[in-house]
């Protein structure tokens, strides 16, 4: 398979023009074409370096083969590659600046029961190219109807789980925080993971960027029932895993808290929440559950979302509720699956 140029940082630009003999006085122009304006390798790239790697690399992006817009603004692309696999890449409005969330996977191993793509199964892992190709084509949507729209920040939280495809998420970042590529700051750019320890230990050689978890429960057997991978890697060992980490301590991070009715919400938990998260940089993101079709959850309803944060402030702990967007497409946090009959196509 090809090298996407895509996956490729300036170093590894500056080592494929050393291997060819090119000059690298025309790498950082090469570089401007690629991700500005490829008019600019007639001018000041020698056509000779630019045939020979036209050749030699691979130029394509995914496709979008359907995009859904919902009433708050979100849009949801299906993004098509090569061996026509499908995933879907949102982007979502802030106030500021929109947020892109990447999937890492073509489905997902880890089966969570909360999770609309967890019932899909793992296809496969997708590649460094294929991550930052959803970002350069939503962008480009983006800019074709929102021409002043700031670089939209990234997050890891589409399908698949980004730790379970710890290389190819690395490449990609390292891409993203590439100043001569796509330049977002390392805080622009949040991975958000069931705990999949082994790719936790690894992000000790990943650029500093935000880290969230989804906890969901303070208990294991709960945890288990929600995410099965936490019957292998219970909750000590994860955050034992993320404690190892050289720069948890001077950084926040975000504990994702999923609200299920009759489930996860009494007393007990906030206690047990207390107890694990005191004393740490961390911020409880509370997010109500967004039903899907089949999934037995159910929804809390905003007085008992607000009894719930109320219990956790009262304990001094840092939490903010999220509030959903994209549900009316099926955009929101677990319910990402290619399935044809769960919404309703708009372009
Ligand atoms: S919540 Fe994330 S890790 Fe769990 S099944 Fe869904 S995509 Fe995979």
């Amino acid at each position: 398979m090809t090298t996407s140029v895509y996956a490729m940082t300036t170093n590894d630009w500056a080592r494929a023009f050393q291997e060819r003999g090119f000059s690298l006085s025309g790498l950082h122009f090469w570089l401007d074409g690629l991700y500005k304006d490829s008019s600019l390798w007639n001018r000041h790239v020698a056509s000779n370096t630019v045939t020979s790697l036209r050749q030699d690399f691979d130029f394509d992006l995914p496709q979008i083969s359907k995009i859904l817009k919902s009433e708050d603004g979100t849009v949801k692309f299906q993004m098509q590659f090569k061996d026509q696999l499908e995933v879907e890449t949102v982007l979502i409005p802030f106030p500021k600046r929109y947020s892109i969330c990447l999937s890492t996977q073509v489905g997902c191993a880890m089966n969570c029961s909360f999770c609309y793509t967890g019932t899909q199964g793992l296809k496969r892992h997708l590649k460094a190219g294929e991550i930052v190709g959803q970002y350069l084509k939503a962008y480009e949507w983006l800019l074709q109807n929102d021409a002043k729209a700031l670089k939209p920040s990234v997050v890891f939280m589409g399908q698949g789980e980004p730790l379970h495809n710890v290389d190819e998420v690395k490449k990609a970042i390292e891409v993203f925080n590439d100043t001569k590529l796509i330049g977002l700051g390392r805080r622009q750019m949040t991975l958000s993971t069931v705990g999949f320890v082994p790719g936790i230990s690894q992000l000790k050689d990943f650029p500093k960027i935000n880290l969230a978890l989804s906890l969901h429960s303070p208990f294991d057997d709960e945890r288990s029932r929600l995410i099965p991978v936490n019957l292998k890697y219970p909750i000590k060992d994860v955050m034992q895993a993320f404690d190892e980490l050289p720069f948890i301590k001077s950084s926040f991070m975000t504990f994702e808290y999923l609200m299920i009715q009759d489930f996860n919400m009494n007393d007990e938990h906030a206690v047990a929440l207390e107890a694990l998260l005191t004393g740490r940089k961390a911020v409880i993101n509370l997010i109500p559950f967004n039903p899907f079709p089949g999934s037995g959850w159910k929804r809390p309803s905003e007085k008992e979302v607000e009894e719930f944060r109320q219990k956790l402030v009262a304990k001094k702990l840092r939490v903010m509720v999220r509030s959903t967007k994209g549900d009316d497409i099926l955009a929101a946090c677990g319910q990402l699956k290619i399935d044809q009959q769960a919404r309703n196509y708009v372009r």
